[in-house]
């Protein structure tokens, strides 16, 4: 029997999906990095963008040797405007680096080191009370540049595990995260690759109009896929001595 055919408990079923994105897809070496700045960077600079607009503005930064923390907290904000355009809402993006970069100086002692020595429900809720930083921003912080295990529920992990049954499709990124921090156990490890997985099915066919679900590595989990399966799948023995029975009793035998 397939074992898509058997209801699973969520857990069992989040593993499975796990499991055989990483056969089908390989480690996808979340995040594209070389520090921890870059990656808080990167996570306020890919805000409603594609990563290579992201990864072109995160290179100019590079040229103008701007990914070193202490010439960054001296940059004027038109600086880090002009260097990050290409990533878009440059105004804003620059707006929120400076914020943070304010809130590290202020609070963390301009380190880094020192920010990641808060328990991580304290820095979360500090992090989302800075200008331009929203959940996703802040777990993709705290995940990726501090191996804290808050799972990125971004728009492509709400569509697929919508589509799949696990939520609702109004579910918002705190339900969404709330499910799969219930039935995963916080791994920061599992979380980093499990997300940049989805990402990758989320870009390469979930896409929000049209889902190409033919060939997918989650199309046998499809629930209208495990029906069918199920309806195909052959009376195990006992239901069918129960059948014999049931049809011995209304022919009188
Ligand atoms: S494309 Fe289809 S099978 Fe693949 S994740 Fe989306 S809904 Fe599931």
């Amino acid at each position: 029997m397939p074992a898509q055919a058997v209801a699973k408990k969520p857990h069992e079923e989040l593993r499975a999906y796990y499991q055989r994105l990483l056969r089908e897809l390989g480690p996808q070496n979340w995040w594209p990095a070389r520090t921890r700045l870059e990656v808080i960077l990167g996570a306020i600079l890919v805000q409603n963008t594609a990563w290579r607009n992201a990864a072109l503005a995160i290179a100019e930064l590079r040229r103008a040797g701007l990914l070193n923390l202490s010439r960054l907290l001296a940059a004027p904000a038109a600086e880090i405007e002009a260097r990050i355009r290409s990533a878009g809402f440059y105004r804003q993006k620059a707006r929120a680096i400076r914020a943070f970069l304010a809130w590290l100086d202020g609070a963390c002692q301009a380190s880094i080191r020192v920010m990641f020595r808060r328990h991580p429900s304290v820095l979360r809720q500090e992090l989302l009370g800075l200008w331009g930083f929203g959940p996703e921003t802040v777990d993709a912080i705290l995940l990726y540049a501090g191996r804290m295990p808050r799972f990125v529920a971004d728009a492509y992990t709400r569509r697929i595990l919508a589509r799949h049954g696990f939520i609702s499709d109004r579910a918002g990124y705190a339900s969404a995260q709330r499910f799969l921090h219930q039935h995963l156990p916080a791994d920061a490890g599992l979380f980093n690759e499990f997300h940049a997985l989805l990402v990758e099915v989320g870009k390469r066919r979930c896409h929000r109009r049209a889902p190409r679900c033919d060939g997918c590595p989650l199309e046998p989990f499809l629930p209208s896929r495990r029906n069918a399966a199920a309806e195909a799948e052959p009376l195990p023995a006992g239901a069918r001595a129960a059948g014999n029975f049931e049809r011995r009793v209304e022919s009188g035998s």
